[in-house]
Parts: C-alpha cells; sequence; structure tokens
C-alpha cells in the first residue's frame, strides 16, 4: 500500500509525459520492437491533461463584484447539506469546496426532521456546524450555524404542501427540535436568528409558489426576514415581488446536497447560485447586520423564457451601482454633432456578461446603435453610434439585471 503511494507520486512528479513514455516503453515489447524517431511527437500529440489536471484542481475563477460605498462585497451560500441531514459529503467538504470557489461565507443549514443516514450518522444537530468550524476558521471562511425546518407533506393540492424554513446565527440548536412548526420557527427567532423562507415554489403545482397564513403571521411578528429568490436551479419571479413587497432580504442559494462540482461546471464558466452580501465589515455580525437590513442580491444561473443566463437580481438601488462601478461606456469622438457617427466603446469587468437592449430608440434624441449588444465578461466591445441632434443619448435596457418581478436595470448614456 504504502509503496504503490510512493511510486504514484514520482509518478506524478516526474510529469505526464515521462510516466507515459515508461508505459508506452512497455507496451513496444509486445508490438513494434523497432525504435522510431517520430514517436515523442506522437506521444506529445496525443497526451492527456492527466499529470498536471491531477496537481493542479480545476479552479474556478473567484466572481469579483464591486462594493457600494462603506461597504465589501461578499460572496455567500446560506443553505447546503451534509451527511448529518440528507446530504451526501461530510461536513469539511462544504468548507473545502467554498474556498475553491472562493466564497466568503457559508451556512450548513442541515433538515431537523429529515435524517435518514443515522444508522451511520449519529443524529446530532450541532455535529456539522461543530465539524466543519475548524476548517473554516483555518481557510478564513465565515461559517454561520444554521439549520433547517422541514414540515409538510408534499401534496399537490397545496395547502399541505411543503414548508422549509431557513434560520441561521443558531446558538441553541435543540430548542428547534419541537413538534409544531410555529414553534421552531418561534424558538430561533427568540434565540435572535435570522430566518428566511426556502424554495417557495418547490413541489408546487406547475412550480407555482403558493403563500401560506403563517407566513403573514411571521412576517407581522417581524421573524421571517427573506426569501430565496433562487434555489439551485429553481427560480420564480413572484419571490422577488413578495420580498419588495414584505421588504425582506434576496437570497440565492445552492441548497446543496451533493457535491457543488457535481451539479455545477465550472470548467464551462458555470458557477453556483451565490448571495451577494453588503456588508460594512467581513464578520459574521457585519453579515447579520447587511441581512437584516436587506443589503443583498442574488448571483445565478436561472433559467429565463427558455434560456439560461447569467443573472443579477435584486433591488434596483444595489444593482445599480454594481453596474455603475462594473461597466464604462465611453465615445471615441466627445460630443459629437448632429449626423456623425462615433463608436461607443463598453467595458465590462463584472465577471458576468451584460446583456443590453437600446430602448426608446424612436425618441428624436436618441443616437442611433443597433439593438442588441453583448459584452462578455472581463471584455470590452466596440460599437458604431450615429448622434441625432447635440446630446443624443441612448437608454439601455440590461436584461440580465433583475430589478422587480417584470422590470429590469436600465441606463443613460449621453453621447
Ligand atoms: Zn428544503
Ligand atoms: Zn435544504
Amino acid at each position: 500500500m504504502m509503496k504503490n503511494n510512493v511510486s504514484r507520486r514520482s509518478f506524478l512528479k516526474a510529469g505526464s509525459l515521462a510516466g507515459l513514455w515508461g508505459i508506452w516503453g512497455a507496451n513496444k515489447l509486445y508490438s513494434s520492437p523497432d525504435s522510431s524517431a517520430d514517436e515523442p511527437d506522437l506521444l506529445r500529440n496525443s497526451q492527456i491533461n492527466f499529470g498536471k489536471s491531477r496537481r493542479v484542481p480545476y479552479r474556478p475563477v473567484k466572481p469579483v463584484f464591486p462594493a457600494p460605498d462603506g461597504y465589501v462585497t461578499l460572496l455567500a451560500d446560506l443553505h447546503m447539506h451534509t451527511v448529518f441531514s440528507d446530504g451526501l459529503v461530510w461536513p469539511t467538504m462544504r468548507v473545502s469546496e467554498a474556498h475553491r470557489e472562493g466564497l466568503d461565507v457559508i451556512a450548513i443549514t442541515d433538515h431537523i426532521e429529515y435524517t435518514p443516514y443515522t444508522k451511520d450518522v449519529p443524529f446530532n444537530l450541532s455535529r456539522s456546524y461543530e465539524l466543519a468550524a475548524p476548517a473554516a476558521d483555518r481557510s478564513k471562511i465565515l461559517l454561520i450555524p444554521g439549520l433547517e425546518i422541514t414540515r409538510g407533506r408534499q401534496n399537490q393540492t397545496g395547502d399541505q404542501a411543503i414548508k422549509h424554513i431557513n434560520c441561521l446565527f443558531l446558538k441553541d440548536f435543540n430548542a428547534l427540535n419541537v413538534p409544531v412548526m410555529k414553534e421552531a420557527v418561534y424558538a430561533a427567532a427568540e434565540q435572535g436568528a435570522f430566518i428566511f423562507w426556502n424554495h417557495p415554489s418547490w413541489a408546487q403545482v406547475d412550480n407555482k409558489c403558493v403563500w401560506y397564513p403563517e407566513m403573514d403571521e411571521f412576517i407581522k411578528a417581524g421573524v421571517l426576514k427573506g426569501f430565496e429568490v433562487v434555489n439551485g436551479t429553481l427560480y420564480e419571479p413572484d419571490v422577488i415581488e413578495w420580498s419588495q413587497r414584505h421588504k425582506t432580504a434576496m437570497l440565492g442559494c445552492t441548497d446543496a446536497h451533493e457535491l457543488i462540482g457535481y451539479s455545477y461546471n465550472f470548467m464551462e464558466g458555470e458557477h453556483r447560485p451565490m448571495t451577494l452580501i453588503f456588508a460594512k465589515e467581513r464578520t459574521l455580525s457585519g453579515i447579520r447586520d447587511a441581512l437584516e437590513n436587506k443589503r443583498t442580491a442574488v448571483y445565478a444561473i436561472v433559467k429565463r423564457d427558455g434560456f439560461w443566463l447569467d443573472m443579477l437580481i435584486g433591488n434596483e438601488e444595489w444593482l445599480k451601482v454594481i453596474f455603475n462601478a462594473g461597466v464604462r461606456f465611453k465615445s471615441i469622438i466627445e460630443k459629437p454633432s448632429d449626423g456623425v457617427e462615433t463608436e461607443l466603446e463598453i467595458e465590462n469587468t463584472l465577471p458576468l456578461d451584460v446583456l443590453l437592449k437600446a430602448i426608446n430608440r424612436d425618441k428624436p434624441d436618441m443616437a442611433v446603435v443597433q439593438e442588441k449588444i453583448v459584452v462578455p465578461a472581463r471584455s470590452k466591445v466596440k460599437i458604431r453610434a450615429s448622434a441625432r441632434g447635440l446630446n443624443s443619448k441612448i437608454v439601455f435596457q440590461i436584461v440580465n439585471f433583475q430589478i422587480s418581478k417584470t422590470r429590469f436595470l436600465e441606463t443613460e448614456f449621453i453621447l
């Protein structure tokens, strides 16, 4: 066993080409005893990137977003599972994944009422947090103690359907292990937990959100302070409206049960859904303050009108700051007079593409530009624009920056 490990390590150290050359050499005894001058080329051209990929696992690029004045922008995933409920990974793996993807903060929120592996993993509501905490400390990841209250039955008629509620910043995990759902929620609230409603459309008829009277009560009592607008790939614009109507935080979470890398293909530019948190400081109390004050936005790949789009979803106030700090417009000719054609340079420093649609193009003071423009993440494009009158402008709708159930961010540029 030991010997195998050593030889494997030295194989990797020697590099894949040398390693493969050894294998080829052995095969040669059975095939062609004559050595050929162009074998190294053949090997080089057909080699598999094995050794390299083993030594340096593919690391996704950390998505860096600008921060509003006075805040830091933190990347969070506040809903994940481990083997201590029905997840398939050990708690420290959640920390490793988050570290690899550049997240700042995570919450492991194992189910209280659904723990299918108790034959092998002891029932212990705080254990996943306790196991992950030292690893999070080492990786400088902020770990929030949390649980998921899991009540109701899957029922296509709606009234008895599933209600799942996440509670963060818990002090006493066991206090939530009580028979009545409301009691569990209030037990969390008494500890000052930040409480949000998970995936309101999941397991509902046609994936349409259903509002429950309990939620009115929780809102009125001031204990329900957030909604999951995105859960994995589940996205329901109604929840944006609920969140805005009730003035709660919008969240985007994975609800991961398997390895993150099984669900999101980083090499293709995919990423897990995240909550952007605009915090006064990178601490747990800074995060709590931001969540309580609804300083969040959702960064997620969601399906809209049949297309998978990389989106930012949140209140206009935050999306505007991110857009203005991350995307710059520049006309090559300054103040072109009527009829003059100029080149408009659009630079996108954000980690997601921006999809621009020129609107109000018929108005007399609007410059003439093409209607649809994609500015890929971290790059620049140039388009032609013709001035119409002095100070002619262009109004763009940013199609993948959603600011309400039906509205998208708009921006104006004067040539
Ligand atoms: Zn759930
Ligand atoms: Zn869950």
